[in-house]
């Protein structure tokens, strides 16, 4: 049971944005920032320390949709932020690898 799988599935209701054959995306429930979409892959991979070695070109194409998105949000220009949590330490809450893409206003510059 991940609610992240549930969403990309349709089981719950999450606003599907940005779909291809490897990753998704959605809105975040809890918004950050103007805009803040969750990328994820597909698969499910708990966090960034399981991707497997088979599974790393995934992270190029999580890449190319938070900047694609960025470019149809209309925040490419200005600028936008792309973080991942990993771990207890690292912030993440929700076990299933995601990409945040932050921006629609300035953002700190620092980290942590
Ligand atoms: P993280 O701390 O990196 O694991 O971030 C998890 C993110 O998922 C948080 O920003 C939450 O607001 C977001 N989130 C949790 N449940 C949902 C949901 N059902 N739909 C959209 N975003 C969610």
């Amino acid at each position: 049971m991940c609610i992240f799988c549930d969403i990309i599935a349709g089981k719950i209701p999450g606003e599907i944005i940005y779909r291809n054959e490897w990753v998704a995306a959605f809105r975040d429930i809890n918004p950050q920032a103007p805009t803040h979409i969750l990328i994820v892959p597909l698969k499910h991979i708990a966090s960034l320390d399981r991707l497997g070695p088979a599974d790393q070109p995934l992270i190029a194409e999580m890449v190319a949709a938070a900047n694609e998105l960025a470019h149809r949000e209309g925040i490419a220009e200005k600028g936008y932020r792309v973080a991942v949590n990993c771990g207890e330490w690292g912030g993440q809450v929700v076990p299933h690898l995601h990409l945040h893409l932050l921006g629609g206003r300035p953002l700190s510059g620092s980290i942590g």
